[in-house]
């Protein structure tokens, strides 16, 4: 057995963050936050951050990741007056730049630090601005960071150390060209930090172009899910079926207190969302990639601060959110890739609290489901369909039963249909044929001989 399924958010043998030997100024700011000890991630990577070799942190979203590479990465840090960054934050999403950017300002209230968030989709003059007033740690997007370096806004010759976080979501997102631009255009001295939450094979072939004798770190293997979120799962006969059951269970609120509703497509977020909004119309929120950055950042602000109880959201866009509390994660469709499904369930029974997790499979998902199951190496438990919920008859175009056309025009051996009739001379493609050309090809119709090399060759 991997011997580092056994390190799990609750069996830390650090008791404190002073035994880290950490300089006051990050204990106090730590303090403040009321954690109470290091998480494994943190007391693993710590060490190994501080040692300057370049490492690799294999850990889901609500296992303390983020503090585990800013800890030892502030230890070091000393106060600049340099307007040249030191340290390169990469991330895949405009949320997570956001929610690293915030984390690290609480990790540095008693330090001085500027830290700065870079992501497109917004003015980058306004960032420009930013960068030339002098920074220490920039967080950002691989797509805006790179047009920053490129016209210079972003001086790169002081960056020492490089974290990538959530690297298998970037590469999932396509940003394997731009990541590579980056690095060369970085100093290669410079110590690299990377954290997935899987190991996928491009995150290896990553490591292997880039990483120089890696140090890995990994807490929990994937698909290992926390243990404290309780698994469930209901059989439903179709999406509107779905509809109805997410009905009746988010109408009790005292146990759905805060929910996200994962789902696959944003067409079909869309759909869900304006199914819900009857019942739930002021408790509702929907993110997915087309809505824009502001409607995405208010939306999450206003399921985070208690204003909405309910956030439909897609996979990519919704990993790497810090949201507290969730009470349940309900996965209204079976991800096909099992990985998606712990990435969805890491929402909830976050920072050592409990959560739960509601699944909703129909019978052209029961693969998904098992596929989950093997992944875990636990079954989910099933909960009987509540006969309260009506079943509904009503099929969505992509579940109703295709129907194939049959070709009513038969073509006869000899039919002179548009399609087959020969071009005409005056429509023939021309050569311009040499006159020996031209007897060759004479001698090969006639002899119905090969005329080029290439056709001889097939011959
Ligand atoms: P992350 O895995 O970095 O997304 O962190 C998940 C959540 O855990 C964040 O909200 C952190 O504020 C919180 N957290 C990080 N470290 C600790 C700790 N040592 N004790 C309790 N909570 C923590």
């Amino acid at each position: 057995m991997n011997e580092h399924l056994e390190l799990s958010l609750h069996s830390s043998s650090m008791n404190s963050f002073e035994e880290l030997s950490i300089k006051k100024s990050l204990l106090s700011a730590i303090s403040d936050l009321d954690f109470e000890k290091p998480t494994p991630i943190q007391k693993e990577a710590y060490p190994k951050i501080l040692s300057g070799k370049n490492v690799i942190g294999i850990a889901q979203t609500g296992t303390g990741k983020t503090l585990a590479y800013t800890l030892p990465i502030l230890q070091e840090l000393k106060y600049s007056k340099s307007f040249k960054p030191r340290v390169l934050i990469i991330v895949p999403t405009r949320e997570l730049v956001v929610q690293v950017v915030d984390q690290i300002e609480l990790y540095t209230k008693y330090m001085t630090v500027r830290i700065t968030g870079i992501f497109g989709g917004v003015n980058i003059k306004t960032q420009q601005v930013l960068l030339s007033e002098g920074t220490d740690i920039v967080v950002g997007t691989p797509g805006r960071l790179y047009d920053l370096i490129l016209n210079r806004s972003l001086q790169t010759q002081d960056i020492k150390k490089l974290v990538i976080d959530e690297v298998d979501i970037m590469l999932d997102l396509g940003f394997r060209f731009q990541l590579n631009n980056i690095f060369e255009l970085l100093p290669s001295k410079r110590q690299n930090i990377m954290f997935s939450a899987t190991m996928t094979e491009d995150v290896h072939a990553l490591i292997e172009d880039n990483f120089v004798d890696p140090q890995t770190i990994t807490i929990s293997v994937s698909g290992t899910p926390l243990d404290n979120i309780g698994q469930s799962c209901y059989s439903v006969t179709n999406f509107y079926t779905k509809v109805n059951l997410l009905n009746f269970l988010l109408k009790d609120r005292t146990t759905f207190q805060k929910v996200v509703v994962f789902i696959n497509s944003k067409k079909n977020a869309d759909r869900l969302f304006e199914e819900l909004k009857p019942s739930f119309w002021n408790e509702l929120g929907v993110i997915h990639s087309n809505k824009s950055q502001n409607n995405r950042l208010a939306t999450i602000e206003r399921f985070d601060d208690g204003h909405i109880r309910i956030l439909i959201a897609t996979d990519v866009i919704a990993r790497g959110l810090d949201l507290d509390d969730i009470s349940h994660v309900i996965n209204f469709d079976t991800p096909k890739f099992p990985e998606n499904y712990i990435h969805r369930i890491g929402r909830t029974g976050r920072a050592e609290k409990s959560g739960n997790s509601i699944l909703l499979y129909t019978v052209e998902e029961e693969n998904s489901k098992m596929a989950i199951e093997n992944l875990m190496d636990r079954k989910i438990n099933n909960i009987l369909f509540p006969d309260e919920v009506k079943i509904s008859s009503k099929l969505t175009i992509e579940e109703q039963p295709r129907i194939i056309e049959k070709n009513h025009h038969k073509i006869s051996k000899h039919s002179t249909g548009p399609s087959f009739h020969e071009k005409k001379d005056k429509n023939k493609k021309q050569y311009n044929l040499s006159g020996g050309q031209k007897i060759k090809l004479k001698k090969a119709k006639k002899y119905k001989k090969p005329i080029t090399r290439g056709s001889k060759r097939k011959k």
